[in-house]
């Protein structure tokens, strides 16, 4: 199954938060995945074939069949084949660092896509989401600043993940792209900004299929797709590191 995806990062970045694809259906193509919803209300985190919703302050709920996405990745992804252990990886940057020794040792190349799914204990995860906002909507970058961020420590839990190729930046993220669910899959989730691995399984998959979807709506047709956004992409990143240092 390759990965599917539906509309494009850099539609998110321009404010092109329309729905575009149900839980239902973005759950038949995948069992493994993540996104934001339609009107940027909550993170989109699907686990073993459910899709849930990390909402401002890190609160987990089921997300209704009905309930649209607007941005979305997904995969069936079994947690099977060569788990590798890992232990006290500190910060975003050593769990980074360790998920790609095995993709590495999966997919050889930074030229393939990859679908990563890190079980295990954290001493510390950092998490994002938005409020909800209502048409007509600003571009993410103008409003990343009301994002709300949450943080638990010694929790259980899963980082789904992807990684991209450069080529493939602005089509989805470039590099890795992690969200979070606390094994209860109800206390705490959302987009994962930092943590610290103590410790875990990291499975990893290299895919070579992919295939993206396009919203239908006239808005999305309007959008500027045509600039480079990667000064937009990591002033979003910026924004981020810029309340971890307040
Ligand atoms: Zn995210």
């Amino acid at each position: 199954m390759p990965i599917r995806q539906f509309s494009t990062i850099d539609a998110l970045m321009l404010g092109h938060f329309q729905g575009c694809v149900s839980v239902a259906d973005i759950l038949k193509v995948g069992n493994l995945g993540l996104g934001a919803m339609e009107n940027l209300a909550g993170e989109c985190l699907i686990i073993d074939g459910k899709c849930f919703i990390g909402q401002p302050g890190g609160a987990v709920v089921a997300a209704d069949a009905k309930e649209r996405l607007a941005f979305a990745t997904a995969c069936d992804f079994p947690m099977a084949g060569t788990l590798f252990q890992a232990h006290d990886a500190v910060g975003m940057d050593q769990v980074k660092a360790r998920a790609d020794e095995v993709r590495m040792a999966e997919c050889g190349s930074d030229n393939i896509p990859c679908v990563c799914r890190i079980d295990g204990k954290f001493s510390r995860v950092r998490v994002r989401s938005f409020h909800e906002v209502k048409a007509p909507f600003k571009p993410l970058l103008e409003i990343a600043a009301d994002q709300v961020e949450a943080s638990r420590d010694d929790i259980e839990g899963t980082l789904i993940g992807f990684w991209f190729p450069r080529f493939i930046s602005g089509v989805n993220q470039e590099g890795w792209h992690f969200h979070f669910i606390s094994r209860d899959r109800q206390s705490f989730g959302g987009h994962c900004l930092d943590c610290s691995l103590a410790s875990g399984l990291i499975g990893c998959r290299r895919e070579l299929s992919f295939s993206v979807t396009l919203p239908e709506d006239e808005d999305f047709g309007k959008l500027p797709l045509g600039a480079d956004l990667s000064a937009r992409r990591e002033a979003i990143e910026n924004e981020s590191q810029k309340k971890e240092e307040d």
